[in-house]
């Protein structure tokens, strides 16, 4: 059995003083870790309010993004280890904003994805099509593609352990969802894929979360789905009750 996971993405949103009401706001209302994971994915400047905040919490705590190396003359970079130093559990790689308004390559989110198990993180690894590529029936490929590159040399252990979010461009801040049937289709190309590339018993247990207007009013239909273990929300995540909605969904 999959533990479900529901993420926030909160992206560049929140300051340090939203971060600590947020989590004042949702600590106690959080369901166990065993039942879903309650995740909040923060930009680096609000770790430190997060972490402090959501101290002996079941609020597991993820960064945006993270580089691919420990240490050294990379300005402007957050380094894997000191999150981990920090206490941060995950990391997302790989987002659809990352890719498109920072240039982020397949090979980066790979070396990325090395970087955080080196350095005992797990990572959250974004895939996702654009409306162009799914109107010209690419949607499969594409995202069977992005999920090969991003688990390079990856061992089976790591991959059973690691999360998978697929998240549709033309559905992430638009309000319009993938219908659940959508969602599921290329979910369980996911689980295709690392099935192909490692074995079933690896795809059984890797997670995989569906992105992109996830909202409390389509939540339960999106996990009630076999292959959907999980959601990654930006904007309905924002909001104290409408995340405990999001984690409470069952
Ligand atoms: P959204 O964003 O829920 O606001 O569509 C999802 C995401 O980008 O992770």
């Amino acid at each position: 059995m999959r533990t479900p996971i529901i993420a926030g993405n909160w992206k560049m949103n929140m300051n340090p003083e939203q971060t600590a009401e947020f989590v004042k706001a949702v600590k106690n209302d959080l369901p166990e870790t065993t039942k879903v994971e309650a995740v909040i994915a923060a930009p680096a400047v609000d770790l430190p309010a997060l972490l402090e905040n959501a101290k002996g919490s079941n609020l597991k705590v993820a960064a945006e993004n993270c580089y691919f190396e420990d240490a050294g003359a990379f300005t402007g970079e957050t380094s894997p280890k000191v999150l981990k130093e920090m206490g941060v559990d995950y990391v997302v790689i790989g987002h659809s904003e990352r890719r498109d308004y920072f240039h982020e390559t397949d090979e980066e989110i790979n070396k990325k994805a090395h970087a955080i198990f080196r350095n005992g993180l797990l990572p959250i690894i974004c895939c996702g099509e654009s409306l162009e590529t799914r109107e010209a029936n690419k949607a499969e490929e594409w995202v069977e593609r992005q999920v090969t590159a991003a688990l390079k040399d990856l061992s089976a252990a790591q991959v059973s352990s690691l999360v998978i979010a697929y998240e549709p461009i033309w559905a992430i801040g638009t309000g319009k969802t993938a219908s659940a049937d959508q969602a599921e289709e290329i979910c369980g190309v996911v689980r295709k894929t690392v099935a192909k590339l490692y074995d079933e018993t690896v795809a059984e247990k890797v997670r995989i979360q569906y992105g992109g207007s996830v909202k409390p009013a389509n939540v339960k239909e999106l996990m009630a789905k076999e292959n959907i273990d999980g959601g990654l929300v930006g904007g309905a995540s924002l909001v104290p009750e409408s995340y405990l909605q999001l984690v409470n969904f069952n």
